[in-house]
């Protein structure tokens, strides 16, 4: 195996982060190519990068980048429970356009692993929202790793992005581990009868970007949060961080 020489980075278990070599996979009906890219030195997880180099690159702008936790439900079954695969489409057609980096993570289920979310599910199908599932399974409420991400990131020489979310936990945790991110661009929220009690859960705790008191459409596609927010804009669409 031959390894691309990268800079090494700290993962989170403290070894460096090295790079393995780039692998091109032509993807879809349109044949979008990205390198998928693996990791030595990571937390024994088998997290990918996807690199794109897209169809309109704008060098001078920081790079776009998309952290995707797993969701097999989502992402592999289009389930309407929740919008996981519905945003890694939308990722994966704007790094397709623009470039950039998807950080498909290995944190199914938030971190608590597959078996774990079903067993939530049924909690929830008991009126449980998803964060008092998780507690109810004494397991936390999010137990996601973003320092790996950044470790990634420092791998591939990228240390200044534009960051694809409604997160601002990522933005955080990414600034923390020393990647600078210079922009926040949202994401679509896709909701659906199935998942709107999932999607309002996530816009009650912040995670949205918008206040925390807003409630979301029955169906549809919310693209900008602010347009919705309570008081209606509150001055901060165009992050800027
Ligand atoms: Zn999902």
């Amino acid at each position: 195996m031959t390894h691309i020489p990268t800079r090494p980075a700290l993962a989170a278990v403290g070894q460096p982060c090295v790079a393995r070599a780039p692998v091109l996979i032509p993807m879809g009906p349109d044949g979008v190519e990205a390198e998928f890219i693996g990791f030595d030195g990571l937390d024994g997880q088998e997290h990918v990068a996807l690199r794109f180099s897209g169809r309109h690159p704008d060098a001078t702008r920081p790079t776009l980048v998309r952290l995707h936790s797993e969701c097999l439900t989502g992402d592999v079954f289009a389930s309407a429970r929740c919008d996981c695969g519905h945003q890694l489409h939308e990722a994966i057609g704007l790094l397709a356009e623009e470039g950039g980096i998807l950080l498909y993570l290995r944190q199914e289920g938030r971190g608590i692993g597959l078996y774990a979310k079903l067993d939530a599910y049924l909690l929830q199908d008991r009126g449980l929202d998803t964060y008092a599932a998780n507690r109810r399974l004494n397991l936390p409420e999010d137990a996601r790793d973003y320092g790996i991400a950044a470790a990634m990131l420092q791998a591939l020489d990228v240390s200044r992005i534009r960051l694809l979310t409604n997160n601002p936990d990522k933005v955080a945790a990414l600034r923390a581990a020393g990647i600078d991110v210079a922009e926040v661009r949202r994401t679509g929220v896709y909701v659906t009868d199935a998942n709107r009690a999932y999607l309002q859960a996530k816009a009650d705790r912040g995670h949205m970007f918008g206040p925390g008191t807003f409630r979301l459409p029955v169906r549809g596609v919310v693209r900008d949060t602010a347009e919705i927010g309570a008081g209606g804009k509150n001055g901060d669409k165009e992050a800027d961080y």
